[in-house]
């Protein structure tokens, strides 16, 4: 998986983490950098089909939207790094972009966008020197191993195997004894382990009854839906709708021409009770 791609991540993910000023240990809070990064995150259950997430921009505003139908939090926090990657790489001066991922990470012969955004999430997650360290410390790395630096870092354990070995911590043998060693224990070594960090568990944790109101409402202002589609969403009557949202001070941006038609799919799936 090496090559100009990962080069290309690994330098933005390393530039934005000093842009941040982000301490490079530990879990890097994700939701604190989509708040300083200006993006909008929504977390909702799209269902089985869906894929991972998404990344919009509409009229300058970005929006990572995260399909909590994947409930594995390293996936999870893998996907909004891509976005995140995609966001800082591919969208500069851009006002409209959609990236819709399918699944994020894993290798494999994808577009070089989608190298780049890989490369930089695990980048972005877990910093080089900080792995390093990790690796110094635990020496002969075994799969219980894996898995807490994966709870570390917030990562899956596949993409924290492929991630020492870019960072040449492991060998291309280990890395391959490794992913055999673990098929099918991950997850009781986890939960052994305790799983990973609480905090993560907001990420992909079960909806409350209103987020999908919420959602509605952070969508409508950020101009991905019109007033329109909010209205169907919260299954009331447009007029109402319009009341409601005024009553809540959330107004649709002034975003000329707001093309629905590539995101038209974005909330089909995803009305209560389907
Ligand atoms: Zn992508």
């Amino acid at each position: 998986m090496a090559g100009e791609a990962w080069r290309v991540g690994e330098t933005a993910a390393k530039a934005f983490h000093h842009e941040l000023d982000l301490v490079t240990t530990g879990v890097v809070d994700l939701k604190e950098v989509m708040r300083l990064a200006g993006i909008t995150f929504v977390a909702h259950d799209l269902g089985p089909k869906a894929g991972d997430g998404r990344y919009v921009k509409k009229g300058g505003r970005a929006m990572i939207v995260i399909n909590t139908h994947v409930r594995s939090t390293g996936r999870v926090r893998f996907t909004i790094a891509h976005e995140i990657g995609h966001h800082r790489l591919h969208t500069e001066g851009a006002e409209n972009v959609a990236f819709i991922e399918e699944q994020v990470g894993g290798g494999g012969n994808k577009p070089r966008e989608e190298r780049e955004a890989d490369a930089f999430a695990a980048y972005f997650l877990a910093p080089y020197r900080s792995l390093k360290a990790d690796a110094e410390r635990i020496g002969d790395i075994s799969v219980e191993s894996v898995v807490d630096l994966m709870v570390r870092y917030g990562l899956s354990f596949q993409a924290t195997v492929f991630r020492l070995h870019n960072s040449q911590l492991i060998n291309a043998a280990k890395r391959d004894a490794l992913l055999r060693d673990s098929q099918g224990r991950v997850e009781a070594v986890l939960r052994q382990k305790g799983g990973y960090a609480e905090d993560d568990q907001i990420l992909v944790g079960a909806e409350l009854p209103t987020s999908f109101r919420e959602n509605a409402f952070k969508l409508f202002a950020h101009g991905v839906i019109d007033e329109e589609r909010l209205a169907e969403m919260l299954r009331m009557p447009l007029s109402k709708a319009r009341r409601v949202a005024a009553e809540r001070g959330v107004a649709a941006p002034e975003v000329p021409d707001i093309d629905e038609e590539d995101l038209a799919d974005l909330f089909d799936d995803a009305a209560p009770g389907n």
